[in-house]
């Protein structure tokens, strides 16, 4: 696993793929039921980051982390269904590049039957 420095404390920290250390994301796990429970309570309002992070009296970074990792859209539902579409669209495209390389294997090698057979039927004019 790779050392990364944490973008939110600067601290290095073993990373599982995130780009927040464990003691960080633990305080954003924190801070997120308020958030939640806050918009929710306001879901006409418009804030952003800034906005939100004076309000609640949280670090604005620490508002910013949440934003990014999507903990902040409205509709929790559908973003987590956009994962899951980034997802299969991965997924779908890798199958498709399987099979990309299995069609021009297939394509190289039905080239070379029509050449042989040509060849032969040409041979065949021919004599
Ligand atoms: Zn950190």
């Amino acid at each position: 696993m790779p050392l990364l420095s944490c973008k939110l404390c600067g601290k290095l920290f073993t990373s599982a793929g995130g780009r927040t250390c464990p003691a960080c994301l633990e305080r954003l796990d924190g801070l997120y039921p308020r958030l939640r429970e806050f918009l929710r309570d306001n879901p006409k309002v418009d804030f952003n980051v800034e906005s939100l992070s004076e309000t609640l009296e949280m670090d604005i970074r620490d508002v910013q982390a949440l934003v990014d990792m999507g903990y902040l859209d409205r509709n929790l539902d559908k973003s987590g269904e956009s994962v899951d579409a980034d997802r299969q669209k991965l997924a779908k495209e890798f199958e498709q590049s399987l099979k990309q390389m299995k069609d021009s294997v297939a394509q190289r090698d039905g080239a070379q039957h029509t050449a042989s057979y040509g060849q032969q039927r040409y041979g065949e004019k021919k004599r």
